[in-house]
């Protein structure tokens, strides 16, 4: 059966592009056919440390061939070391494992939830962001923005009051007229909304309020964690710490893992029966945890991706100097988006063609989340390739009429 008959037995729930990989290497990954590509996204932001990182591989298969799961009915040691690795990096004080980002967010919704309802307000509400995007499980949609992902799925979970991002006003607004507030959960740097970075100021006043009305100050770290930003997570850009904080994705670089960690009153808000998950931080995903994160200290890792990051907002800024056909060119690290006046989804499909891969969010934003172990020499190629992409997409690729 061919791939595209066979295919045709999965639920379309996914527009794919047509291209089929068969090997990954660092920051490459090869079809079926021999074919090249430059990987810009990195299966989105999971893959940091490179496809097929030898270090991770050696973890994983060693962990394949001693023990992989038992449940969370038994001690696991690799889950308390990588909770130890975790805490010590955040200064949080416990973790909760699970398997992916949206589960990650569904602990830090329930614990809020959880908190809420132990200081006696009945309907617990958790003020969440415009542009948001925390996942597509019933709870995780409700929290996210959009009706895209929203519609059809009503009735959508209560006890979310939305705010614009970015704006500290409208948060103390919501705090005068809403007593039922328990915690504000919000994404440090946005991703699927646009790629879309605070002001300094705006984690640190939102913690300040929190302080101030007892509230949780929960950040959804999933896209944004493990290296991403040029911090391990891009909350230490700033001095703050929050109450409750998920990451999933990069931590395993392509094993399914994501935890919640949570601090201070939060840290023991959850007691046996309260949550749980099979697989949820098993000794094989653990494994690989544990080797992800030595590997961003030992080698360095996430100082070398702020500096590839400065260096490709830099370049991205020379090129399309003074070009009114681009509204934004902003990130953190290798967090990118290049923000365009007009839709530009079919850049996806014009990049495949030459080798690249990108992606778009929000209609017009292209999204770089290249591995954080990109060279200077394949950062470069990337910038050059996307330039010229962009530059003959828009037109702008002609050459001037020289003055006579
Ligand atoms: N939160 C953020 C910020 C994300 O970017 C994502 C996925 O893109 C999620 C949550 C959901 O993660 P998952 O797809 O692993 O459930």
């Amino acid at each position: 059966m061919s791939t595209e008959q066979s295919a045709t037995k999965l639920m379309p729930t996914y527009r794919r592009l047509p291209v089929n990989f068969s090997k990954g290497d660092g920051v490459w990954l090869y079809d079926s056919k021999g074919n090249k590509f430059l990987d810009g996204i990195s299966g989105i932001s999971v893959c940091n440390l490179g496809h097929c990182h030898p270090k991770v591989t050696a973890a994983i298969q060693k962990q394949a061939g001693e023990l992989m799961h038992t449940s969370n009915l038994y001690n696991i040691d690799l889950q308390s070391q990588l909770a130890q690795e975790l805490t010590s990096i955040t200064g949080m004080d416990n973790c909760f494992f699970s398997n992916s980002g949206a589960e990650a967010n569904e602990a830090a919704i329930k614990l809020a939830r959880l908190y809420g309802n132990q200081k006696g307000i009945e309907t617990p509400s958790i003020i969440v962001m415009e542009g948001a995007f925390h996942g597509r499980t019933m709870a995780t949609l409700s929290a996210s923005s959009g009706r895209k992902i929203q519609a059809g799925f009503e009735p959508l979970v209560k006890g979310f009051v939305r705010a614009p991002f970015n704006d500290l006003e409208a948060i103390r607004t919501i705090a005068k007229n809403n007593p039922n507030i328990v915690a504000i959960f919000l994404e440090p740097v946005q991703g699927e909304g646009g790629i879309n970075v605070p002001d300094a100021d705006y984690l640190p006043g939102l913690r300040e309020i929190c302080d101030e009305q007892e509230w949780l100050l929960m950040l959804d770290e999933v896209q944004s964690g493990n290296g991403r930003t040029g911090k391990f997570f891009a909350h230490q850009h700033t001095s703050i710490k929050p109450d409750v904080l998920t990451t999933a994705k990069g931590l395993g670089n392509g094993m399914p893992i994501a935890v919640c960690l949570a601090a201070g009153p939060a840290a023991h808000i959850f007691q046996p029966g309260h949550h749980g998950s099979t697989y949820g931080g098993n000794p094989l995903a653990c494994a690989a945890g544990l080797a992800v994160v030595n590997t961003l200290f030992d080698d360095n890792i996430i100082d070398h991706a702020a500096m590839i990051g400065e260096l490709i907002l830099n370049e991205l800024a020379e090129n399309f100097h003074g070009a009114d056909y681009i509204k934004d060119i902003r990130g953190k690290g290798l967090m990118i988006g290049i923000e365009l006046k007009d839709p530009c989804g079919p850049l996806v499909n014009l990049a495949l063609a030459k080798g690249l891969l990108i992606n778009v969010t929000s209609d017009n934003v292209i999204r770089l989340l290249p591995p954080l172990i990109i060279t200077k020499e394949e950062a470069n190629q990337l910038v050059d390739l996307l330039t010229k992409l962009i530059k003959a997409y828009v037109g702008d690729d002609r050459k001037k009429p020289r003055k006579q």
